[in-house]
């Protein structure tokens, strides 16, 4: 059976903060590609950050369906399959992906000037008014259909439900894999979490499922403290209007680690100004990440990095697809990573508008599109 075009409806940015739902032609797949016909997709705050990038541009870049049809030479994927979508693609030949370091893949990312490396790096012909659509991160999952290239799926397990797995292509894999690869976290240590939105109620996660002793859930609003505390942290502390410079918290988080402060201290806000206040939380030696990948400028007292400590930006957890996804979802399975509970709405693709005003206004927790 010969794969032809197939016409569906997507959600199309302009590139000037707007977007609408469009119908779009979709390519069949090309060598070492496939079609997947997307089931459900999450909503994340780089969807909507992405309105203002250069447009058009079909958004969506977290997202799980089932196999439609498969380019020639694709191996070990059937039509039918379950597959969960990644957007940091590892084309398993560069610098980066030799080293072991997939979520940098060179021919993935923006290399060259803000060009992409390799235009063969990302598949996939998708037409809007009969021009061709850039798609967010090469995956475009606010659409019915998208064409990608095999290594950009993943074989979902049968008893893992695809409009529940949809989630872990970003959030989750981005908080639980900064736990477990970039800061390796030990069994005892002691973790600091600011913000418990999508990232960082997932390090609490990551957190208990390592094995530390001591997990501190920061946040300003309670029913999130309240959300982390059920997922494992072991304190909770709400932020105070009336400590603006962050003194309270510090020394709460001293007298919770006999006065040194935690191991590791994420921050999973997106707010530039905390990017570096996991610094002053964290002990002597020990470890700050911002795994949020907050933009914009910020400054740091120098000697907050004083002494020893390491400041790390990992990128998506330290992917390695095919070391994490079976890791997490065995962990699914086991009962130990919570996804259902985390997905708070679900909207159908028409109304992404209000998917986005329940994200901003901190009404929903994780979104999901229910596509088909
Ligand atoms: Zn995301
Ligand atoms: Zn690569």
């Amino acid at each position: 059976m010969t794969a032809g075009i197939l016409r569906g409806p997507a959600a199309v940015a302009d590139g000037s903060g707007g977007f609408s739902i469009e119908g779009v032609e979709i390519d069949p797949p090309g060598p070492g590609e496939v079609r997947v016909a997307l089931r459900a997709a999450g909503v994340c705050h780089t969807d909507h950050a992405s309105l203002s990038w250069a447009g058009p541009l079909l958004l969506g870049h977290e997202g799980a369906g089932c196999i439609e049809s498969l380019g020639d030479g694709v191996q070990g994927l059937a039509v039918g399959q379950p597959v969960l979508l990644n957007w940091a693609i590892p084309c398993g030949v560069c610098f980066q992906c030799s080293r072991g370091a997939d979520s940098l893949c060179e021919r993935t990312h923006e290399v060259d000037g803000g060009r992409l490396g390799d235009s063969r790096a990302h598949a996939g012909a998708t037409r809007w008014r009969g021009q061709a659509l850039e798609r967010s991160f090469h995956l475009g999952t606010f659409a019915s259909h998208t064409v990608v290239r095999a290594e950009a799926v993943t074989p979902l397990p049968p008893d893992i439900a695809v409009d529940v797995a949809c989630i872990l292509g970003c959030a989750v894999m981005t908080g639980v894999g900064s736990v477990v690869n970039a800061a390796a976290v030990a069994r005892g240590a002691s973790v600091a979490v600011l913000g418990c939105g999508g990232v960082g109620l997932n390090v609490i996660q990551g957190a208990r499922i390592a094995g530390a002793r001591t997990i501190i859930a920061i946040d300003r609003v309670a029913e999130r403290l309240e959300h982390a505390v059920r997922l494992g942290a072991t304190h909770a502390w709400q932020v105070r209007d009336d400590d603006a410079e962050h003194r309270l918290l510090v020394a709460a988080v001293r007298a919770l680690t006999d006065g040194r402060g935690v191991d590791h201290a994420f921050e999973a806000t997106g707010v530039p100004a905390l990017a570096f206040l996991p610094l002053r939380l964290a002990r002597n030696g020990g470890d700050a990440l911002q795994v949020s990948g907050a933009h914009g400028p910020a400054t740091v007292e120098l000697t907050q990095l004083f002494w020893n400590k390491r400041y790390l930006t990992p990128l998506y957890g330290g992917c390695v697809p095919a070391r994490d996804f079976p890791r997490l979802f065995d962990w699914v399975r086991r009962g130990e990573l919570e996804l259902a509970s985390l997905i708070t709405h679900r909207y159908p693709l028409e109304r992404l508008g209000q998917a986005f005003d329940d994200m901003l206004t901190g009404r929903s927790g994780k979104s999901v599109l229910q596509i088909a």
